[in-house]
């Protein structure tokens, strides 16, 4: 077990002091390797969430993450617990947060597994620098991609700009490392350090709670975590790959919380799938790999977002600039987020994500591309709403994945894909069970008529990208 960054510290100052482990997006005891390191150190461990809503660049979190965060605590707080140890809670800046915390708990060290964001990786490497100069040991490590976004790199040196071959690249190496486990005990370093009162964070919605439809699709949490995926690997292994687009058949892993949190490692879902795998031949075979593609594709969106920090904002394609936004018809928009644009398949994603904080992939894929290309609606508005409401809101892999919706993004297709939502209802939702679920006024004079002609508004955002194509 050993960190990346090298330590070219003076001897420890305190080498018997308690190891400090800053949890963030990992809130996981189970393969979590500055967890591990700690345990090897052999000394007791104060378990931390820091919750920063201060330092600059760090991107506030949306409604639907804060609702999931405060539940995740409350349950990681049981589980280690359980083993006898403690999550201590504090809020604040983080750099000055973990050095006073390292004061008052006289750690000798402190581990954490790494963020890739632009901010989160400065903020942490300037508080490497002050823990080192200091005396304390700090490392961090590779704890929420299989691969690091460095060592994945073209024959020229450069970055992958394409999923297929990055994805080759990955798994042409070594396969990713095998889980740890969890420890078996833990001991809490100090029990009167202070700790927030989690209720006081607010993280909870109370006026009006709107959290009702979350409760009863979720329940975060490490072994909610475990449970779901060897459900997934029992029920819906085989027919992942043909049924993965049918909204209405619930066969993907609903996994995508539990990784943006830290609940499950890819590490875990890599290797028991492996295993799965072995004993699969045929078409269950092939959708085995396409699920662990799938999770490729986030591995992907963290490489982007990597070498492209400002993916939330900035077109990938700066071609894409030119893109002729008309002004903001904000009725359009709020039509949009309420699932009221006489659409079917838009308007049953819109309220699926407000009700239960998710929306099947498919569906993610029709809705967004409607907002752009035939509301025009700038894909970064789109995005914003997606991040406020949805469970899984990534820094990577939402914006990576609205770019790649509105053809701004890596991996762009050759041409301006305009999805038609009606054909991708017939096509994904033929005997529309999954569009009565959400709304069950289809079909009756109280559904609203279409808010725009969509060959019309297609024929508009085929023309805009004209300019696009001319501005290259
Ligand atoms: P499964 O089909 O079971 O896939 C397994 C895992 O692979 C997922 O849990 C997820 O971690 C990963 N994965 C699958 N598809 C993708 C993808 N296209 N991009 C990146 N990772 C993927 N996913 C997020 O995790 N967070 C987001 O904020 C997010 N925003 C999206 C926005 C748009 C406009 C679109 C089109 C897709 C977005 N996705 C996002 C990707 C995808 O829709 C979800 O990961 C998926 O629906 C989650 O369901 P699941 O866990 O059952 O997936």
């Amino acid at each position: 077990m050993s960190g990346t960054e090298a330590a070219a510290e003076p001897g420890p100052a305190r080498p018997d002091g308690p190891s400090l482990v800053w949890l963030r997006d990992d809130l996981r005891l189970g393969d979590n390797p500055a967890l591990t390191a700690a345990v090897e150190r052999g000394r007791p461990i104060t378990l931390l969430y820091l919750l920063d809503e201060v330092s600059p660049g760090i991107r506030p979190l949306g409604g639907a993450s804060r609702w999931w965060l405060h539940q995740s605590l409350v349950s990681l707080a049981a589980d280690a617990a359980a083993l006898g140890g403690r999550l201590v809670l504090r809020r604040g800046a983080a750099e000055a947060m973990i050095g006073e915390l390292v004061e008052e708990l006289g750690a000798g060290a402190v581990f954490w597994n790494r963020r890739y964001g632009a901010a989160e990786r400065e903020l942490d490497t300037r508080i490497k620098t002050s823990l080192t100069d200091a005396g304390v040991v700090a490392h961090s490590f590779a704890g929420s991609l299989l691969f690091e976004p460095w060592t994945i790199r073209t024959g020229g040196g450069t970055p992958y700009t394409v999923f297929t071959p990055f994805w080759r690249a990955c798994t042409s190496g070594p396969p990713p490392r095998a889980p740890y486990p969890a420890p078996a005990e833990l001991s809490d370093a100090d029990p009167d350090l202070d700790s927030d009162d989690l209720p006081s964070w607010e993280l909870e919605p109370s006026r009006p709670d709107w959290a009702g439809g979350l409760r009863e699709a979720w329940t975060p949490g490490e072994s909610a975590a475990q449970e779901l995926l060897a459900d997934f690997l029992d029920e819906s292994l085989p027919t992942y790959g043909t049924e993965r687009d049918l909204p209405a058949q619930q066969v993907t892993s609903r996994l995508s919380p539990y990784l943006r949190w830290g609940q499950i490692s890819p590490h875990q879902i890599w290797h028991t799938t492996d295993v799965a795998r072995r004993g699969l031949t045929g078409a269950a075979a092939t959708s085995a790999t396409r699920f662990l593609t799938e999770v490729g594709w986030r591995e992907f969106a963290h490489h982007v977002l990597f070498h492209a920090p400002d993916l939330a904002t900035v077109n990938l394609r700066p071609g894409f600039d030119a893109f002729p936004w008309p002004p903001l018809d904000v009725r359009a928009l709020a039509a949009w987020q309420q699932g009221r644009t006489g659409i079917r398949l838009v308007d049953a994603g819109m309220r699926e994500l407000w009700r239960t904080g998710t929306m099947h992939n498919r569906v993610r894929m029709v809705t967004a591309s409607f907002l752009i290309k035939n509301l025009l609606i700038d894909w970064r508005l789109g995005e914003q709403w997606f991040w406020d409401t949805l469970v899984d809101a990534d820094q990577a892999s939402n914006p990576f994945n609205w770019q790649w919706v509105a053809g701004s993004g890596a991996d762009a297709a050759p041409y301006f894909r305009v999805f038609n939502p009606e054909l991708q209802a017939t096509k994904f939702d033929p005997h529309n069970e999954y569009v009565r679920q959400y709304v069950p006024e289809w079909g009756t004079d109280a559904y609203p008529a279409p808010i725009v002609d969509l060959g019309e508004t297609r024929r508009a955002a085929l023309a805009a990208y004209e300019q696009v194509k001319s501005a290259r």
